[in-house]
């Protein structure tokens, strides 16, 4: 069995966050992904751009260099960026090596078994992606069969679907993007419509992320949400295509995509949807009056001024509560993701939804486990490329001087 340190599950931006730092300690570690670096942002689809600005490509000792940083690279050049990262330090990655479960070592320390053969760590940091396994509302199975039914990570283009009309249900970041995908190609689109925060692409000419950069959004603890499931709400309603732009319910609308309420059965050839479209706009425009509030309180004490934040304008809701999907070829599901630890990761150390029980990225279940990457693992920016680097280096600190008890090894459950 091969014996390592440390070591790192998954190559995205946050395993090589911490493998910069944990390289520039001296520490013996090792990678290992199951596919290819960057394997996430690679499986997003062909027109996917960059949503927070390039600016906020900023892993630890590699800022963007780019000469647009207020712009918004293509997926290609968000993998070249991680590749580039990888390259700058030889980054220790064994590619093509999954990890496919994990328990305790009978000699202490944790055995990983992986599609390359058993390895022993003495300390091991999953960094296995802040969105892990599509989730998929109990509905989805009851299309009719000769509908395509897939994903958003199985979507890659709107000429790759089968023609006629298509259904995206979920209205998160991804769910608006892959809907102005489909409606700029042509394709007629209806979106199932949830609850999900909206927010304008820029403010007196700077983008929005800038201006959130300059109060304490980002650092929004995990423990200030009100409960733990707060942490699957979706992220702002925005994209970074074409140059960036707004794309929340109302930019859709106009684009003509067809806007439902959340989808609820589907019998035969007709589905059924509830007629909640009001409220779920109603729940985005509070979640930007809250903003808005904060922005007007924080940005004066932060020494900024205020700018001009524009009022919605009234939305009328007046949705189908039914569709004939006779002439329908596809519906694609984006309706956000869980965490995946439990299916292969041996131990009690998830919440009920899932998520790592942790402090400081540390496992408090077990010793010497340790994550990094998951969405608001200690702040609201751990899972974001440029928040990503701070939780790294707390990882890197706590794997050289872990607390007494994890020299011992973790508990066997
Ligand atoms: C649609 C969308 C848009 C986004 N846009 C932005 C944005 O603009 N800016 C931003 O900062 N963030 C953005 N994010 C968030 C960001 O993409 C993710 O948070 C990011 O990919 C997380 O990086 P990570 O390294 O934690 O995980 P990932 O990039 O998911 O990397 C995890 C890696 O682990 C590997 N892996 C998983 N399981 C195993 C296993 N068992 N064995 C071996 N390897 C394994 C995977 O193959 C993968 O390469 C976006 C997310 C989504 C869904």
């Amino acid at each position: 069995m091969a014996d390592s340190q440390v070591v790192i599950v998954g190559a995205g931006q946050a395993g090589l966050a911490l493998s910069h730092e944990l390289t520039g300690m001296g520490v013996d570690h090792v990678v290992l992904e199951r596919r290819r670096i960057g394997e996430t942002w690679r499986r997003r689809w062909d027109s996917f751009c960059l949503v927070t600005p390039n600016w906020t490509m900023d892993l630890p000792g590699f800022p963007y260099a780019g000469d647009d940083p207020q712009g918004f690279v293509p997926r290609d050049e968000i993998v070249a960026y991680l590749e580039r990262y990888a390259a700058s330090f030889r980054a220790p990655v064994q590619a093509g090596v999954e990890v496919q479960g994990m328990e305790a070592a009978a000699g202490g320390g944790f055995r990983l078994r992986t599609s390359a053969g058993d390895v022993h760590a003495r300390q091991v940091v999953l960094a296995t992606g802040a969105y892990q396994r599509p989730h998929r509302p109990s509905v989805a199975s009851t299309f009719p069969s000769r509908i395509l039914a897939i994903d958003a990570e199985d979507y890659t283009s709107p000429g790759a679907l089968p023609p006629g009309q298509v259904l995206v249900v979920g209205s998160g970041q991804t769910g608006c993007q892959l809907s102005e995908d489909l409606c700029a190609a042509g394709r007629e689109v209806s979106l199932a419509c949830g609850r999900a925060p909206w927010g304008p692409r820029r403010l007196a000419g700077l983008d929005i992320v800038d201006w959130l950069s300059r109060t304490t959004w980002f650092e929004f603890p995990l423990s200030a949400l009100p409960t733990p499931l707060a942490r699957l709400t979706a992220n702002i309603q925005l994209t970074g295509r074409n140059g960036g732009h707004d794309l929340h319910y109302r930019v859709l609308r106009a684009m003509g995509v067809r806007l439902l309420g959340h989808l609820e059965a589907v019998e035969g050839s007709r589905a059924r949807f509830a007629p909640d479209l009001a409220q779920s706009v109603a729940f985005g425009d509070q979640r930007y009056a809250e903003m808005c509030a904060m922005l007007r309180k924080q940005l004066p004490a932060a020494g900024f001024d205020v700018p001009e934040l524009p009022v919605p304008p009234p939305f009328v809701a007046d949705p189908s509560l039914e569709i004939d999907l006779d002439g329908f070829g596809a519906v694609i599901f984006t309706a956000g993701f869980r965490p995946d630890y439990a299916r292969w990761v041996h131990f009690p150390a998830f919440d009920p939804w899932g998520f790592p029980l942790a402090v400081d990225c540390a496992s408090t279940v077990v010793p010497g486990l340790h994550f990094v990457g998951v969405h608001f693992l200690r702040t609201r920016r751990s899972s974001l490329m440029f928040g990503v680097g701070e939780d790294a280096a707390v990882v890197a600190r706590s794997l050289v001087a872990p607390p007494p008890i994890a020299s011992e090894g973790p508990a066997v459950p």
